[in-house]
């Protein structure tokens, strides 16, 4: 069984598989490199050790350095978290010739899915819907503009060692597709040094549904239903929420069982995600697989009941799963929002520095996965996320009520955050109405605009604007108001707010 975890990331995903760990009476290594000399997951962990500069490339991503503190420190496990060697297969098999259990699935799965297009041949030998387009990579630019005529425009062109939405164009006009195929090719190479792209038919008013699933080395499979994570900028994620507003019994029962059926195709085992893309009429194509833990997953764990993490390792430890598909239920609405250190009123400039302040909120229904403290430096190397935060309501209404009072109550100043955006995001209509899809960002601009002239603080600026009118009309009135009067005129302030009208 494992005893010691070696966690192979940093920011909020080490600390929050390190507080699992903790709970199993698991001991934790963290690695850090060397702008993170002080970041909490360092002091979070059992012990911690440097692996290198501040570049990921010359620490998270150095295989070499984490074996040896794996090694040197007692780890008998590593954890990957999401991102950096999460879903590296040679990682997972250097571990395996290591003796060192990878929390996570083998090389053969993370390499099959890993490759879209070998991922979408797969799922078509498992009856899996795919979107439908090409099963081989395009090198030939005359024929992708057969191919593409065929499908029938508008195509999406995708590298297949893609991610983070890199090496992905739209085309709509014929005009355009040597252009677009080739400005992929050349993205998918800088990006991932392999420039195999693929054509996808492009799904109109599309919705990004995922369903999170479970396997255990014994062949058992479940999904923990769906994660709805269609509000994206620019391909990346801003806020999801479970269930999904659009689905029904019935779909959701269907999609179920083929991200159980995509799963099983690949022999997998761990904490997987199966991303399908569905059109108005639910009709559902799977887009990829993710072979590691998302960083959406705590909306789920809440809504299910089930921490994830804890079922990775006892997956690892090669625990059979507990329970059956039918022992699991979906209970009342979560909804996540990534707070970014981010200038959302300035182009979503990055926003890195000193946190001065932060307070977190609090409260029935709140959960907060960060790892950022007042005087910490947010490092310019990463992920500009400082944190989530998860809530819970008994319906979707309490669910977006309590997200906007928690975001209310959450405070940070140093650095700029996406707080104001995410605000406005959550009085959007079609949010509200859950009614939206993958353009939701797009076409509600004009909701999304930052308020320039009282930068979120409107309420404030509203009060004392109403104040000196009352002073302004006090004085009217009693032209020679005593001062003590006037000190009092607060408390009058106070009681005469409704008959102003604020
Ligand atoms: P990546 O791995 O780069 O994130 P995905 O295949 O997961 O790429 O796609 C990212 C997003 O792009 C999806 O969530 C969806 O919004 C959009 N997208 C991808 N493929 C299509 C398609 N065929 N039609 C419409 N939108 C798509």
């Amino acid at each position: 069984m494992i005893k010691k975890v070696l966690v192979a990331n940093r920011g909020e995903i080490a600390v929050r598989i390190m507080r699992s760990c903790r709970e199993m009476g698991i001991k934790t290594v963290g690695v850090f490199s060397e702008a993170d000399r002080s970041s909490m997951h360092v002091r979070y962990a059992d012990e911690a050790y440097f692996i290198g500069p501040s570049p990921s490339a010359e620490s998270y991503l150095r295989m070499d350095r984490i074996l040896e503190v794996a090694k040197k420190s007692g780890a008998d496990a590593i954890h990957p978290g999401y991102g950096f060697l999460s879903e590296n297969a040679s990682f997972s098999a250097l571990c395996q010739k290591e003796g060192i259990i990878f929390i996570g699935p083998d090389p053969y799965a993370i390499e099959t899915m890993g490759d879209k297009i070998t991922a979408r041949k797969s799922m078509i030998a498992a009856n899996v819907p795919v979107v439908p387009g090409t099963t081989e990579p395009i090198t030939d630019l005359k024929k992708a503009v057969e191919v593409i005529k065929e499908i029938g425009l508008p195509v999406m062109i995708k590298a297949s060692a893609g991610g983070g939405g890199k090496g992905m164009r739209l085309v709509k006009e014929e005009s355009k597709i040597i252009d677009a195929v080739s400005a992929a090719r050349s993205e998918a190479k800088a990006a991932f040094g392999d420039d195999a792209v693929y054509i996808e038919k492009y799904i109109a008013s599309p919705h990004h549904i995922e369903f999170q699933i479970l396997g255990d080395k014994h062949g058992n499979v479940v999904h923990l239903f769906e994660r709805e994570c269609s509000v994206q900028r620019r391909h990346q994620k801003v806020v999801e929420e479970t269930p999904s507003p659009i689905m029904t019994p019935e779909v959701r029962a269907q999609m179920g069982e083929a991200a159980v059926a995509a799963a099983k195709a690949v022999n997998y085992h761990g904490a997987g995600t199966i991303e399908f893309i569905v059109d108005d009429n639910l009709n559902y194509y799977f887009l990829e697989m993710n072979t590691r833990l998302q960083v959406e997953h705590p909306i789920t764990e809440r809504v299910v009941g089930v921490d994830l993490v804890k079922q990775q390792i006892n997956i690892a430890n090669g625990l059979p799963l507990k329970f059956k598909q039918e022992d699991l239920k979906q209970s009342g609405h979560a909804i996540e929002v990534r707070i970014y250190a981010e200038d959302s009123d300035n182009n979503f400039m990055p926003s890195p520095g000193t946190i001065k302040h932060i307070t977190e909120p609090l409260g029935l229904g709140v959960r907060h996965d960060g790892y950022a403290y007042e005087g910490y430096e947010i490092p310019m190397y990463y992920d500009p996320m400082i944190s989530k935060l998860i809530v819970w309501g008994e319906t979707r209404e309490e669910a977006i009520a309590r997200l906007k009072r928690a975001l209310y109550n959450y405070k940070i100043t140093g650095v700029k955050t996406s707080i104001p955006y995410l605000h406005r995001i959550l009085e959007v209509p079609a949010f509200v109405e859950g009614r939206y899809n993958t353009h939701f960002i797009e076409e509600n601009q004009q909701y999304l605009q930052p308020r320039r002239h009282c930068s979120g603080r409107c309420e404030d600026v509203a009060a004392i604007t109403a104040f000196f009118d009352y002073l302004t009309k006090l004085e009217k009135l009693q032209p020679a108001v005593p001062s003590k009067e006037l000190g009092s005129s607060w408390k009058d302030f106070g009681r005469k707010r409704s008959i102003l009208r604020l």
